[in-house]
């Protein structure tokens, strides 16, 4: 028998390791196939390794690594589950943090609708096969002042299918101010590229009138597509048409579509911020948004506009690839309802939390109350994000981690805690903003703290 075979026999068995009750909870939470890879993956590593093979191997500091070794890839996948964390960026409605928290009361109200069976397509008046829209696009319309409206899976569908349908081989005239990317890879050159309609670029970055738009037209135009600047502003010497103006001018044959973004309706912010109904009461043919945004719904994008052509684009046979299913459907029903009542179930958050620094102060401090040595309450701004209001900063209130050790540190042990921690750092220095985290998540915030800085430890 050879020194390697001796090594092996000392590594435990495969079975005996995925009976461990120190790794059950990885079954659990990962499933039995995911951490058998795991443990396999560490005893080949540890075999490569060649210590196995040494002649002063001892058993237990083999098996000391096997086990660490399950731990850390065991970890490292449930990092990458889907998972809450508690967002102290002070963006409020942000991108890479899931977008707009979906309120609790919304969520429950729709938990039968599919966690059973439902409606989808049929018609409970006569039995026969219905739309699933239900009465998304009536409550949609209340709220908008347009005529109709669909539902796609994000505003990016919402964009691709009007070029698709209604200006494909066509042209399109796109502001040179507007021709943005947003986001990882959404860019409105590709989406026209993608569509098979050709973009007609006019005016500058900073300047394009009524009469730069109106000069392009062709007889071969289909579409004015107005993009939101959602991600940056152009500030000084800066001028746009005026959309009333120059729906009244373009000739019947070129459609007016705007891409609002931020899905900005009844809410109140900013006064430069534009609210879809008024870009359909300026005479817009169509304006696309995101559900998940201002809105405070679930992903999704919406189209609203004239009658005739909202049922154009459902006719299109994207629509089968773009539609939401059911969850979506229901959830956004649930809101519109909320929200045409005015409940506070229908806000979203950013509308909740911009307007009221006092309380965020009063959030603050209670945080801080018995852990003064640790946290420090600092004035901040907060940002709605999510492609909203780019330039619009609210006040906040942020709390300063005291910890000397370099930020990049300490932020990544925030993020390893029982619920993730996401802050950000400023002037070297950790810093949570207290704005975005959700009221809820306020006492389970305050324990992790407590418990981080008692034990210097992160779980
Ligand atoms: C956010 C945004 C989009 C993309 O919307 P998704 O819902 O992420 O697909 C497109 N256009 C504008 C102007 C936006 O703000």
């Amino acid at each position: 028998m050879n020194s390697i075979s001796k090594g092996f026999a000392r590594i435990p068995q495969v079975e005996q390791l995925l009976q461990e009750p120190e790794f059950s909870s990885y079954i659990h939470k990962l499933s039995r196939p995911m951490v058998l890879d795991a443990i396999r993956k560490v005893l080949a590593d540890v075999r490569r390794s060649g210590v196995l093979s040494e002649p002063d191997a001892q058993a237990e500091s083999i098996n000391r690594t096997i086990y660490q070794g399950i731990h850390q890839q065991c970890c490292r996948l449930l990092q990458k589950r889907h998972q809450k964390v508690i967002n102290a960026t002070g963006t409020i409605v942000h991108t890479n943090l899931g977008r707009s928290p979906i309120q609790p009361a919304v969520w429950e109200a729709v938990s039968q609708v599919n966690t059973g069976q439902s409606n989808l397509e049929i018609k409970l008046s006569d039995g026969k096969r219905g739309q699933r829209k239900g009465l998304v696009d009536n409550l949609l319309a209340k709220l908008t002042g347009a005529d109709d409206a669909l539902v796609v899976n994000n505003n990016a569908s919402s964009v691709y299918l009007m070029l698709n349908e209604l200006a494909a081989g066509k042209e399109v005239i796109v502001s040179r101010g507007e021709q943005i990317q947003i986001g990882g890879g959404f860019r409105i050159p590709d989406m026209l590229a993608l569509s098979g309609a050709k973009l007609v670029e006019v005016g500058t970055t900073n300047i394009t009138t009524t009469d730069d738009y109106l000069e392009a037209v062709t007889d071969n135009t289909a579409m004015v597509l107005m993009v939101h600047t959602s991600n940056f502003a152009i500030r000084g010497f800066t001028e746009s048409p005026d959309i009333n103006e120059l729906s009244r001018k373009l000739p019947d044959h070129v459609l007016l579509a705007v891409d609002q973004g931020s899905g900005l309706t009844t809410e109140r912010f900013a006064a430069e911020e534009t609210p879809v109904s008024s870009y359909i009461k300026s005479g817009a043919d169509l304006v696309c948004f995101s559900g998940d945004k201002i809105m405070g719904g679930p992903q999704a994008g919406i189209v609203c506009g004239k009658r005739k052509l909202v049922q154009q684009l459902e006719k299109n046979p994207l629509m089968r690839v773009l539609r939401p299913g059911r969850v979506v459907y229901s959830l956004l029903e649930e809101l519109l309802v909320r929200k045409l009542n005015k409940q506070p179930e229908g806000m979203g958050l950013a509308e909740r939390v911009t307007h009221h620094p006092e309380t965020i102060r009063d959030r603050a401090m209670s945080l801080i109350s018995g852990m003064e040595e640790h946290l420090e309450l600092v004035e901040s701004q907060m940002i709605v994000g999510g492609g909203a209001l780019p330039d619009e900063h609210f006040p906040s209130w942020n709390l300063e981690l005291n910890d000397a050790r370099p930020a990049k540190t300490v932020l990544s042990e925030l993020r390893a805690m029982p619920v993730p921690v996401i802050g950000v750092i400023r002037n070297n220095r950790v810093q949570l903003n207290i704005a975005s985290v959700l009221p809820q998540d306020l006492g389970g915030l305050k324990e992790q703290l407590q418990s981080y800085f008692s034990t210097g430890n992160p779980v």
